[in-house]
């Protein structure tokens, strides 16, 4: 057995980075920028108002109060998404809506609510504003030459609308991987009804589902049978369009474990059983430039294993410098015991956040096969080799809700 540290570096040294391509933004959300983002453009482009109201000269403003107001001309109407063609003379206002561009003359602006129509085209001024007042200087959001994310930035949401806001509507970034699912087992079935020694396919809607949720695209590879050459055929033309190949099933000791060998015929295998529990098993293996994640059959070994090995080092291709689940320290809501054996346990737990601590409590029967408990858990307990911890003796969950902290 390898240490799973060992597995991981192993892992993490071997996969390349994918190559930087630009994007549509809508198609850009959690991908990396490739490169320094800087801004072409002055956001905002030009000086508006904060406020709907009154576009004034400041010192026009002077000494106004509800009790003695300013009587101001009022000689234009300005509504955002207009240029302003009216300067703004002595004793004169614009009426002005929010985002609206400042008239020339216009240095302040009065609130709306802060004044009161005086008929005649004049409005009374019942506030005194200071040069500047909920103006919104041109560029002072962003100016052309602003570094505006560096390279390595992954683009959420709001970084999507600043990028829209300086023009750009590709992004630069490092290519979403492409990761085919496929399954292996002649015990496996999609629908109908089962057979006598029939089980339906969970793990494949499981991994399509987990590559999903890590912003990768997941290609739907279907269930391979206990065929080497089936196998190797499947990932062969997998290859062809992927950037990454999981499995799941056929890499134990088993008569009919065709995964390693399938892997190792067309690239180079490593087997290897890491000392952690569940997830023993890993054919880990690089098809040329391009990795095969041989994941164990059992689903939820399958999972761990996925959010061990595969999700960082997918993360890692598509160019994430934090790509590991967060770690938290919570207090065990009742005693976890284990046997020692060598492995890092990994139990699954529902952790949560209670009287200012994270309570960790386990979901359910641990058995690498139940798969209903790791849907209802939300980390995983990391219990070192030992017997275990008692009831609220700390631990450490690795958070399977919170995307990557490191
Ligand atoms: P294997 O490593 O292929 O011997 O599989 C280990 C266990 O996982 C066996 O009980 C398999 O039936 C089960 N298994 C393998 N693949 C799947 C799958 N896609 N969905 C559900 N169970 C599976
Ligand atoms: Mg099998």
């Amino acid at each position: 057995m390898i240490s799973l540290s060992e597995v991981q570096e192993r892992i993490f040294g071997s996969v390349r980075r994918l190559e930087s391509c630009e994007v549509p933004l809508r198609d850009a959300l959690g991908l990396v920028t490739a490169v320094d983002i800087v801004a072409g453009e002055a956001v905002p482009p030009f000086a508006n108002t904060a406020m709907d109201g009154y576009a004034v000269r400041a010192g026009d403003t002077e000494g106004a109060s509800p009790g003695s107001p300013v009587r101001l001309a009022v000689v234009a109407e300005l509504p955002a998404g207009m240029g302003p063609t009216t300067p703004v003379g002595p004793g004169e206002a614009i009426r002005i809506m929010t985002g609206a561009p400042m008239p020339g003359g216009a240095d302040a602006v009065v609130m709306v609510e802060r004044t009161e129509p005086a008929g005649d085209g004049a409005v009374l001024v019942h506030e005194a504003v200071g040069a500047g007042t909920h103006v919104r200087p041109a560029a002072g959001d962003l100016a052309p030459g602003d570094l505006v994310f560096p390279a390595g930035t992954v683009l959420g949401p709001a970084h999507l609308g600043v990028l829209a806001s300086i023009g750009i509507r590709d992004a630069p970034v490092v290519r979403r991987a492409r990761v085919g699912v496929l399954s292996t087992g002649d015990e496996l079935i999609e629908q109908g009804t089962l057979a006598p020694g029939q089980i339906r396919d969970s793990n494949r809607p499981m991994l399509l589902g987990l590559v999903a949720d890590a912003g990768i695209e997941a290609v739907d590879l279907g269930s391979a049978r206990d065929d080497e050459s089936i196998i190797r055929r499947t990932l062969e033309d997998a290859f062809a369009s992927c950037d990454a190949v999981l499995t799941s099933g056929g890499v134990s000791v088993g008569d009919y474990d065709y995964v390693k060998a399938a892997i190792d015929r067309i690239g180079r295998l490593e087997w290897q059983q890491v000392a952690i529990k569940p997830a023993k098993p890993l054919a880990f293996g690089m098809v040329g430039e391009r990795p095969v994640f041989g994941l164990p059959g059992n689903p939820v070994s399958s999972l761990v294993s996925f959010e061990l090995f595969a999700r960082p080092a997918l993360l890692q291709m598509m160019g994430h410098e934090r790509r590991f689940r967060p770690v938290v320290p919570a207090m065990a809501e009742h005693a976890m015991h284990r046997k020692p054996d060598g492995k890092l346990h990994l139990d699954r737990v529902r952790v949560e956040l209670r009287a200012g601590s994270f309570r960790a409590a386990r979901t359910g029967d641990q058995a690498s096969n139940v798969l209903s408990a790791t849907a209802a858990a939300n980390g995983l307990a990391l219990l070192p080799d030992g017997d275990g911890v008692a009831e609220g003796d700390p631990v450490d969950v690795m958070r399977l809700d919170w995307p990557a902290d490191h």
